[in-house]
């Protein structure tokens, strides 16, 4: 078994060492695994802790996942601490948890061959979401994106700013693609909106809607019943998908 040490910021393993036994699906060799295997210091097992604050909407025991717990965050985000030791759990349904706080022992309880952290994230519609950029700290589960996105875009449309889209808001939308508006400041926080939506595959925002915008864009417009032509307009829903207005 090959492991691979990662420095977390924010983690899920009480002693801080988290050692990847089996990575997430877009960088594993198992393209169906939607979280990372970890397991801890030594290369040992551990007690699970909360990523973050949130509340608990599943403590419980299942014959895949085993004792598991999720926790649902600020951001409507959920994460998912599964394989824990048989009645190790020290959370139940609706209790508030922060950051750090014990959840349980690691186990082999479930589908699962050896002791170890089956550690997932997934977005408010159950897609699985890379796990890593939560860890690293990169992403976090707190921010309200949404409100902030609607903000930053109602700015730079000129509409009314109250984080809170409606008709006005989408009246005042503009085209987005590589060849209409392609550098309008919308680009930008709409890069930085989709990115956290999951979408990484966007990059970084530069602002320019480019081949990455529009392969993103793409993405995004198939996981929400759009058009897939990876144009941002009002006639094709992705603006209402976008506002949340659908
Ligand atoms: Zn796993």
């Amino acid at each position: 078994m090959s492991v691979k040490k990662i420095d977390v910021k924010k983690p899920v393993l009480e002693n801080g060492e988290h050692y990847v036994t089996s990575d997430y699906k877009t960088r594993g060799d198992r393209s169906s695994h939607n979280g990372m295997d970890m397991i801890g210091k030594n290369k040992s097992i551990d007690n699970i802790i909360a990523i973050d604050d949130g509340v608990v909407i599943t403590s419980t025991y299942s014959t895949t996942a085993g004792y598991y717990v999720e926790i649902r965050h600020k951001n409507n985000y959920i994460s998912r601490y599964l394989h824990m030791k048989k009645d190790s759990l020290k959370v139940k349904k609706g209790d508030n948890v922060q950051a750090g706080q014990l959840l349980g022992v690691m186990g082999n309880t479930g589908n699962s061959h050896g002791a170890h952290l089956h550690f997932a994230v997934y977005n408010e519609k159950r897609v699985p979401q890379d796990p890593l950029p939560y860890l690293l700290g990169e992403l976090n589960l707190e921010a309200n994106y949404f409100q902030e996105f609607v903000s930053l875009v109602q700015t730079a449309l000129k509409a009314k700013v109250d984080g809170i889209p409606g008709p006005e808001t989408l009246s005042k939308t503009i085209t987005i693609s590589e060849k209409e508006n392609r550098k309008h400041e919308v680009v930008k926080y709409l890069q930085s909106y989709i990115y956290k939506l999951g979408y990484t595959e966007i990059g970084v925002s530069d602002g320019i809607a480019g081949p990455k915008f529009t392969k993103a864009v793409k993405h995004y417009q198939k996981d929400n019943g759009c058009v897939v032509d990876g144009i941002i307009t009002k006639q094709n829903k992705t603006w209402k998908k976008l506002l949340k207005l659908l």
